[in-house]
């Protein structure tokens, strides 16, 4: 086996399938065309392996013997599922004889990884494991929200579509997990993937502008229409393609985009634990997935907002949209989950208790002030607002100048910054990469607080500026 790792005769260090458990097992042989080695077990057992679940010796430790001989890898073995690359040649005897020579990786393991192996958790597969605690708490997100975040609906079974868009989609994925669909390939092939999302963007953006240059006036875009291809087709030309009843734009925004970024960010907490040999993921990356879920499920639920911000009843549906939608926040926003799966980030428990309740008081902050005034803006005299002090404008529409909208201007800004640095915190301070979010997000910001004041200067004149004289603080400071 000449251009092969490990060679014919040597002993090194083999994965149980299924398990994070490595023995000593000698080279049998190489198939190059399945990339598969034949080892055997000291107890005669012969299993077909990937390059990847064979280790050196180098780097382990032996278990005690008094541990090793209480929970028998055979047993281990009969509870686990093995993954469908692994073919079991034969095994008259089973492994439990080789008990003494069941080996842990020394390193990265985590006194948590040690806690967990001695609990009844371990036997089940790690896929079992992962799945079953991402049900569980995207059930809980579910069905779960109180009222106060979702304003808009007084009765949680009429939960709007994307609800239930995503409720399916999460049904699909642990069946799909379930049936030995492997999610890592996510990880392992995630370039591709953003480069064929990438690919889609591109030819639904050159679809969107052949066919609105067929288009009635009234359904264009007021930006969009410079007569410079490159703009136009950038910007996009009409503001809400249909097929039918199907409105393209709002399918991207709220469906692929963030259904995508949910998937796969439960797809890396999978490669995590196949790449970190653990059986559930770490604390790091729990809390980044179940941070961003709560962010989409909460976007979702408030669906209907999105009728009223610029990207819908503005911009018209070009390539800047589409890449966004399709490209932009599936494959960078799940940077941190990425970035987990090769750079385990141990976390104390202080600090997972102060990145909890950041996260949590951001998403208060966000979800209370957005919905102050979005319930100000569909009912400006609604009695449960009435305490609330405004100023007229000129436009017959009023400002708030109490609550949320009183104590500092965009609060809604202070809360979504809050989250997005929880998002990053569980990845440490190794890397720019889990901190991109970050840094794009507060560039976005600072563009779209600058754009609005502008625009609200121009609606709302004097009365825009006896606002900002009265509420003086702004989360986002005057860059330009
Ligand atoms: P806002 O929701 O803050 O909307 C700004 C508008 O609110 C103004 O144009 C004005 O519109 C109205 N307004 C401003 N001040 C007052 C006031 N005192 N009283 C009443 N109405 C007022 O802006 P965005 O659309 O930028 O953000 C919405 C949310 O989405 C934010 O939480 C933001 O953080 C988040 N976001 C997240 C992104 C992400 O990628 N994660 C990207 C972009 C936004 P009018 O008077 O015409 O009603």
């Amino acid at each position: 086996m000449p251009s092969v790792k490990y060679q014919r005769g040597e002993m090194v260090m083999g994965r149980w399938p299924g398990s994070s458990l490595y023995y000593e097992v000698k080279v049998l042989r190489y198939d190059a065309s399945s990339q598969l080695y034949t080892v055997i077990y000291k107890d005669g057992t012969e299993l077909e392996l990937k390059e990847q679940d064979i280790k050196n010796a180098a780097g382990f430790q032996t278990r005690s013997r008094s541990r090793s001989r209480s929970r028998s890898p055979g047993r281990r073995r009969s509870r686990s599922r093995s993954p469908a690359r692994t073919t079991r040649r034969s095994s008259s005897r089973t492994a439990a004889a080789v008990a003494t020579a069941a080996i842990t990786e020394s390193a990265p393991t985590s006194r948590r990884d040690a806690k967990l192996k001695d609990t009844p958790e371990v036997r089940l597969s790690p896929l079992v494991s992962a799945t079953a605690a991402f049900t569980v708490s995207a059930l809980l997100f579910a069905f779960c929200l109180p009222h106060s975040v979702c304003p808009s609906v007084s009765d949680p079974l009429c939960a709007p579509p994307g609800f239930f868009a995503i409720a399916v989609s999460a049904v699909a994925v642990v069946a799909a997990v379930h049936q030995g669909v492997d999610l890592t390939y996510i990880h392992s092939h995630f370039l591709q993937l953003a480069t064929a999302s990438l690919l889609i963007s591109v030819l639904l953006s050159i679809y969107l502008y052949v066919r609105s240059r067929y288009a009635a006036p009234e359904q264009l875009a007021l930006g969009g229409n410079s007569g410079n291809v490159v703009y136009d087709f950038f910007k996009g030309h009409e503001l809400n393609p249909r097929i039918k009843d199907f409105d393209l734009k709002f399918f991207c925004e709220m469906r692929p985009g963030l259904i995508g970024w949910c998937l796969i960010n439960f797809a890396m907490a999978l490669a995590e634990m196949k790449e970190q040999s653990l059986n559930a993921p770490s604390y790091s990356m729990i809390l980044v997935n179940l941070f961003q879920l709560l962010y989409v499920l909460d976007g979702l639920w408030n669906e209907e907002a999105i009728l009223t911000t610029m990207d819908l009843m503005h911009d018209g549906f070009g390539f800047m949209l589409a890449f966004g939608d399709l490209v932009w926040v599936p494959f960078t926003y799940t940077l941190q989950a990425y970035y987990l799966v090769s750079h385990p980030n141990l976390l104390s428990l202080p600090a997972l208790a102060a990145i909890v309740t950041l996260k949590l008081v951001g998403f208060y902050i966000f979800r209370k002030s957005n919905s102050e005034k979005n319930a100000f803006r569909r009912n400006p005299s609604d009695p449960k607002l009435s305490h609330l002090k405004t100023i007229p404008t000129a436009t017959g529409k009023s400002l708030l100048v109490s609550g949320w909208w009183g104590v500092v201007r965009h609060p809604n800004y202070l809360g979504d910054l809050m989250m997005a640095l929880a998002w990053s915190l569980p990845c440490g301070f190794s890397h720019l990469l889990p901190w991109h979010y970050m840094i794009y997000f507060i560039i976005l910001l600072v563009h779209r607080d600058s754009r609005d004041m502008s625009e609200c200067r121009r609606k709302y004149g004097s009365a825009w500026d006896e606002y900002c004289r009265t509420v003086r603080y702004r989360i986002i400071p005057r860059v330009y």
